[in-house]
C-alpha cells in the first residue's frame, strides 16, 4: 500500500523535496500522496516533523 498523509501535516513542504519519485504535491489543506506513483521508501516518513506520512 502506498503511503498517505494524515491530518497531522503542517504543510511544511520537506517531503515534498525528499520523495524520490515526485509523488507529493501540495493539496488544499495538507500535502498529498499520488498513490499509482508512490513507490514505499520511506523517505517522507523520515522527513516529516510531525509524522504525518504513514504507510496506508
Ligand atoms: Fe515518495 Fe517514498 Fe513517501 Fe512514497 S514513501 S510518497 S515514494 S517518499
Ligand atoms: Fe506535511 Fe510532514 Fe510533508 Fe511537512 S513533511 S508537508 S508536515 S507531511
Amino acid at each position: 500500500m502506498a503511503y498517505v498523509i494524515s491530518d497531522e501535516c503542517i504543510s511544511c513542504g520537506a517531503c515534498e523535496s525528499a520523495c524520490p519519485v515526485s509523488a507529493i504535491s501540495q493539496g488544499d489543506d495538507r500535502y498529498v500522496i499520488d498513490a499509482d506513483t508512490c513507490i514505499e521508501c520511506g523517505a517522507c516518513e523520515g522527513a516529516c516533523p510531525v509524522g504525518a506520512p504513514v504507510q496506508g
